[in-house]
């Protein structure tokens, strides 16, 4: 019928009181190891993850990123592009070629409201959600993942997502 919602009828509910994964057979999926949450807080006067260190020494950039950093610091893409990024495996990455991220002064992120996708989603990034251990691996220099409020499964899920997109 037209505009009726058989979804949310108690009738059928009652006819079928089981899970539609059930009655068809489809297997539910699993729940990730974190779907309980995780702890993070970023911890002011840290910024380890702003600087160059084994694997954390590349920032990548998505979607608006590095056209917003550009208007963000008045340049023109080309100039940022000129300024501030080199070539790695053909993709565009910050030049990294200091001990840390050009854009880092003393502790603070001085392009913070236009910082990367890739800074704004940390620590949630798929290698790190690996697994509990990757989890734990990253306490040796985010003392963040163990401090502050637990972020719900949903919240890292979007962070996941914007990292993808
Ligand atoms: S390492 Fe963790 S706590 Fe430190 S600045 Fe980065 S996100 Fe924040
Ligand atoms: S852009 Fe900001 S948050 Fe990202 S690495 Fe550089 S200083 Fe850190």
């Amino acid at each position: 019928m037209p505009g009726t919602d058989f979804s949310l009828s108690p009738i059928l509910f009652m006819l079928h009181p089981f899970p539609a994964c059930i009655l068809l057979g489809v297997p539910k999926k699993a729940e990730p190891w974190y779907a309980e949450g995780l702890r993070f807080e970023c911890l002011p006067d840290c910024a380890n993850c702003c600087v160059n260190h084994e694997d954390y020494d590349y920032v990548y950039f998505d979607g608006d990123d590095m056209a917003q950093l550009a208007r963000f610091l008045d340049l023109t893409i080309a100039e940022f592009k000129e300024r501030y990024t080199e070539q790695d495996e053909g993709e565009t990455v910050l030049r990294m070629d200091q001990p840390q991220c050009p854009f880092l002064e003393g502790t603070r992120c001085t392009v913070y409201p236009v910082r990367p996708t890739q800074c704004r989603t940390f620590p949630f990034w798929d290698n790190n959600l690996a697994s509990r251990a990757s989890w734990k691996r990253l306490r040796k220099f985010c003392p963040g993942t163990e401090s502050g409020a637990v972020h719900s499964l949903r919240v890292i899920r979007d962070h996941l997502a914007k990292h993808e997109s």
